[in-house]
């Protein structure tokens, strides 16, 4: 029995899930976890040791393998969690286009997500916690009765990814980054396993047009 407080955050790629899921993990004082980086984690491993993507035993081996740490940020430069991959700081790294062309394929694999929920529902016993992830609320914690699911366009997604790029020093190319996203939505919702759905006692909040602060406000009146 989990005698903490999960709440769960599903949704598609830059549907606004970790600034909002942090925003609000630290306005409650609650822990934040972004499941997300743990999927990059496993894809950046199998590409830097050059495992075959496509391989699933040997990259669900390499999942159960590695050591993937994740703490809270210890440096405010934008960065959500701390990741490290067996003592090395993987927090950008995870974010590059070789691991977001690859991560959809790596997430569909049943050695893959069983290892990373286990370690999900771990973290979810250390204390009050807000998860976000594409199967939070139907897979890792479908217990909580705190779950949303948030959308957007998926135009409107493109364009925030393309804007926290440029944020970050990068030289984002805007058709590269759509069809990214399309590509990553239509693998992640189709797959047999854990896809991308909301689930049926989520609360669905449509981002667009909307701020983070706004998106924030409106979990918190329904969570009251
Ligand atoms: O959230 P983010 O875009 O960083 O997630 C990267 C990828 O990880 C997703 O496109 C999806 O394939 C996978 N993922 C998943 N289940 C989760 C979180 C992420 O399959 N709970």
């Amino acid at each position: 029995m989990n005698q903490y407080i999960s709440i769960a955050i599903d949704g598609p790629a830059a549907s606004g899930k970790s600034s909002v899921g942090l925003r609000l993990a630290k306005q409650l004082g609650y822990l934040f976890l972004d499941t997300g980086v743990m999927y990059r984690a496993v894809t950046w491993a199998a590409l830097t040791k050059g495992i075959d993507i496509f391989d699933e035993s040997k990259v669900s081996e390499l999942a159960s393998n590695i050591m993937i740490k994740i703490d809270q940020p210890s440096i405010d430069d934008g960065r959500v969690n701390d990741i490290y991959v067996d003592g090395v700081d993987l927090t950008w790294k995870i974010k590059e286009q070789g691991v977001n062309d690859h991560v959809s394929q790596v997430s569909k694999y049943h050695g893959v997500r069983n290892t990373l929920t286990l370690q999900q529902q771990k973290i979810a016993l250390q204390g009050n916690i807000v998860m976000v992830g594409r199967d939070i609320g139907t897979v890792v914690l479908p217990n909580t009765n705190r779950k949303f699911f948030l959308n957007a366009s998926v135009e409107e997604r493109a364009k925030r990814r393309y804007e926290e790029e440029i944020r970050r020093g990068g030289n984002p190319n805007n058709t590269e980054i759509l069809d990214n996203v399309i590509k990553r939505d239509k693998i992640d919702s189709t797959r047999d396993l854990a896809p991308l759905v909301p689930a049926n006692d989520a609360i669905i909040i449509d981002t667009n047009n909307k701020n983070i602060d706004q998106v924030v406000e409106e979990i918190l009146i329904k969570l009251r």
